[in-house]
This record gives C-alpha cells, structure tokens and sequence, in this order.
C-alpha cells in the first residue's frame, strides 16, 4: 500500500517556507526554528514554531530521545516570540498529531495562539 501522507518524508509545504520559496511573514527565525504567522489564524495572535530541518519529525508521535533537545527548543522558542508578541497575558500551544488530532502537514509545528480570551475545551 502506498505509505500514507504521514509518513511521508517527502518535503513539505514548511520546507519550502524555510528556504525562502514560497513567502510567509517570519517573525523569529535562529539555526534550528523559524516561526512565522499563520496564514489562517484562529485567533488576533497566531503563529507557528517549525524545526528548520524535521529531521523525521513528520508529527510529535515521530519522536525518539534523538529530538529532545530540539523540541525543548522550540517550546523555548514559542514561550519567547509569545512575549515578543505581547501574549504575557495568556496563551495557547498546541500540536496536532495525525488524521485524528486534525494534523494537516506533516512537518512538526507548535501553534501559539492568544491575543483574546481563549475558551477550553477547544472542538
Ligand atoms: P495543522 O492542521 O497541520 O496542525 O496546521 C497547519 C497550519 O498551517 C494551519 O493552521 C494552516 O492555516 C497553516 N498553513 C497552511 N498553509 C500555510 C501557508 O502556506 N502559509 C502559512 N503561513 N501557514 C499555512
């Protein structure tokens, strides 16, 4: 059977933004993690926190010992663009994991999400 789109290592729609192919607003950008804005956001604040290189990390169940660093990084990262954004108030992080958790690309990415009362649970 043809591997599914999850597991896929084929590039993807995230690849191309951290080469600079196809246009994104970045709003953080360091050796292992770009951030940049959703370009259809769920809430006023709305960003996203991608490795640069996925490293096999298609979706958060991907992970082994090997990403540890580098997810922490990028939680350390989303924690810092949200102040950088003046999200001190409040915020929300979330990674979707695969069809059931309403995953759509497959290259790990942190949603950070605030700007306005959030409300849980979410749908
Ligand atoms: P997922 O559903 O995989 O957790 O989230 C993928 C996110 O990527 C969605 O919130 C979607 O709006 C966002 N997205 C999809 N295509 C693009 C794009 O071309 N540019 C930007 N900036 N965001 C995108």
């Amino acid at each position: 059977a043809a591997a599914s789109q999850a597991d896929s290592d084929a590039p993807t729609l995230f690849d191309k933004i951290v080469a600079k192919q196809i246009p994104a607003t970045i709003i953080y950008e360091d050796e292992q993690a770009l951030a940049f804005r959703d370009i259809n956001p769920q809430a006023p604040v709305h960003f996203l926190v991608i490795p640069k290189d996925r490293n096999g990390l298609t979706r958060l169940s991907k992970m082994d010992e090997s990403h540890r660093a580098l997810v922490g990084h990028l939680m350390y990262v989303a924690q810092l663009v949200a102040k950088q954004e003046g999200l001190l108030p409040g915020f929300r992080v979330v990674i979707n994991d695969g069809p059931e958790g309403c995953q759509s690309v497959y290259h790990l990415h942190l949603h950070i999400m605030g700007g306005r009362q959030l409300t849980w649970p979410p749908g």
